[in-house]
C-alpha cells in the first residue's frame, strides 16, 4: 500500500502506463543496451485529493544528464519576460525587493528582474544549468529546494518578497518539506507564485504530462489542502497557457490577504467536475484509450498508403506518447532543434535525433508534432516544409491534420 506524500492516507491507483524509461534520459548509442524502465502509475488520495505517482524514481537518477535549457525555447523566453513584468507591477516590486526562484534553470526568468534593478537568487538542482546561470551573472544555488535549504537561507537573512516556481511543485517528492520551506523563506507580507500543469488537462487527454519527474498533478482543492499544512493560504489564482494549460496560484501567510472571487469560483467548478472523487479519475484511462485508437488508426492508414511520417520535437511528453502508444514503428525519423539532444537516441524508441534541416531536406509527407502545446511555434519554424506541401499531425488533445 502506498501512502499519500502530503497527508499519509492510503492512495488508490487509477491509471497505469506500465514500465517507462526516464523520458528525459536521452541515450548515447553505447548506453542503449543498459537502458532501464520504471513503473509509471498514478493514484488519488481520497482524503486530501492529491493525485500522485505510486512509485518514485530517485530524482538524482533523472536529473543527472538534464538537457533542457529553458533559453533554447523562444516561447519560454517571451513568456518569462511577460510574467516577470506582470509580477513586478502586480506585487509592486522595486529596488529593495528580493525575488527567489525555485527551479531557476539557466536564469531565463530571473534576468528580467535583475534588469529592473531587483535583487534575485536562483535555486536549481541541475549543476550544469545552474553553472550556465552563474556564467550569465545570476546568483544561483545548486540544491533541491526543501525545508533544510530554506532554513539555511533564513539564517542568512534571506526572505523573499516574491518566491516564484514554474513547473516545480509537480517535481519535488518531499512536497511537505517544500511547502514548509516556502513558509520559512517567504517574507511576512510576501507572495509565493507557483505555476503547475493543471489536473484538468488529464481529463482532456493531456496524459503525456505523466512521467517520472512529475510526481504530483494538482487541482486547486489539493493545493489548498497542501499549503494549509504549512499555514499558507492561496489568495488568488488564474490560468496561463504554459505547458498546455497551467494553473498559477498566489500564496501568502495565513491571514495576510483574503481569497479572491476567482479562488471561490474555481473551487466550485472543481466540485462540480468531481475533482474530489475517485470515480471521476477512473474515466481518464477510457478517454486515453480512445485517443490511442484514433491516432494509431490514422498512422496505420498512412503507412498502408505508402506515406512517410517523421516526428518533430523530442520533449519529455512526446517520449511518453511514443512509448505508451507504441508509435515507433510508424515513424521514419525524429528531428529536434536542441543541439544538446541531436546525435543522441530517444528513450525507449531509440531513434537518432536529427537537426530540423532533415525535415526540409527529406520532406516526409507528414510531421507529427510532439510538443503539441507549441504547435504554432513549430509550424512557424517549418514554413518552408509546409510550403512544399508537407502536412502536420497534432496528436493531443485531439488528433488534427493541418
Ligand atoms: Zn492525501
Amino acid at each position: 500500500m502506498t501512502r499519500c506524500r502530503a497527508c499519509g492516507h492510503p492512495i488508490t491507483e487509477f491509471f497505469s502506463l506500465g514500465a517507462m524509461p526516464p523520458v528525459n534520459a536521452f541515450l548515447k548509442k553505447k548506453d542503449i543496451p543498459n537502458e532501464r524502465s520504471f513503473d509509471l502509475s498514478v493514484g488519488f488520495c481520497q482524503k486530501c485529493y492529491l493525485v500522485q505517482l505510486l512509485k518514485i524514481v530517485d530524482p538524482k537518477d533523472l536529473f543527472r544528464h538534464y538537457l533542457y535549457f529553458s533559453s533554447t525555447t523562444q516561447s519560454i523566453i517571451e513568456y518569462s519576460k511577460t510574467t516577470a513584468y506582470y509580477l513586478i507591477q502586480r506585487l509592486k516590486l522595486g529596488r529593495g525587493s528580493l525575488v527567489v526562484e525555485i527551479g531557476s534553470n539557466d536564469g531565463v526568468h530571473l534576468r528580467w528582474y535583475q534588469k529592473a534593478g531587483i535583487k534575485v537568487l536562483g535555486i536549481d538542482p541541475a549543476r550544469n544549468v545552474a553553472a550556465e546561470a552563474i556564467k550569465k551573472g545570476i546568483p544561483t544555488k545548486t540544491a533541491f529546494f526543501g525545508h533544510e535549504v530554506a532554513k539555511e537561507l533564513a539564517r542568512s537573512n534571506i526572505h523573499a518578497d516574491l518566491l516564484y516556481g514554474a513547473n516545480v511543485l509537480a517535481h519535488i517528492p518531499d512536497i511537505l518539506g517544500c511547502v514548509r520551506g516556502v513558509s520559512t523563506v517567504l517574507k511576512k507580507t510576501g507572495t509565493a507564485v507557483f505555476e503547475s500543469p493543471y489536473i484538468g488537462g488529464l481529463f482532456e487527454n493531456k496524459f503525456d504530462t505523466i512521467y517520472h519527474e512529475h510526481v504530483f498533478y494538482y487541482s486547486l482543492l489539493a493545493l489548498q489542502n497542501l499549503f494549509a499544512r504549512a499555514n499558507l493560504c492561496i489568495y488568488d489564482c488564474e490560468f496561463v497557457h504554459m505547458q498546455g494549460g497551467s494553473l498559477r496560484i498566489f500564496v501568502c501567510h495565513e491571514g495576510m490577504y483574503s481569497a479572491s472571487e476567482q479562488v471561490r469560483e474555481l473551487v466550485d467548478q472543481e466540485h462540480q467536475h468531481g475533482f474530489h472523487r475517485l470515480s471521476s479519475y477512473l474515466k481518464i484511462r477510457t478517454n486515453v484509450e480512445k485517443l490511442r485508437t484514433q491516432l494509431t488508426g490514422l498512422l496505420k492508414k498512412l503507412k498502408k498508403d505508402g506515406k512517410r511520417v517523421a516526428a518533430y520535437g523530442a520533449p519529455a511528453k512526446g517520449m511518453v506518447l511514443l512509448n505508451y502508444f507504441r508509435l515507433g514503428k510508424f515513424l521514419d525519423f525524429i528531428a529536434d532543434k536542441s543541439e544538446a539532444k541531436q546525435g543522441l537516441y530517444t528513450p525507449g524508441t531509440h531513434f537518432l535525433i536529427y537537426p530540423p534541416s532533415k525535415v526540409v531536406d527529406d520532406r516526409p509527407d507528414y510531421v507529427l508534432i510532439l510538443p503539441w502545446n507549441i504547435s504554432d511555434e513549430v509550424m512557424g519554424f517549418l514554413t518552408e516544409y509546409q510550403k512544399k506541401g508537407g502536412k502536420f499531425i497534432i496528436p493531443v488533445p485531439d488528433v488534427i491534420i493541418v
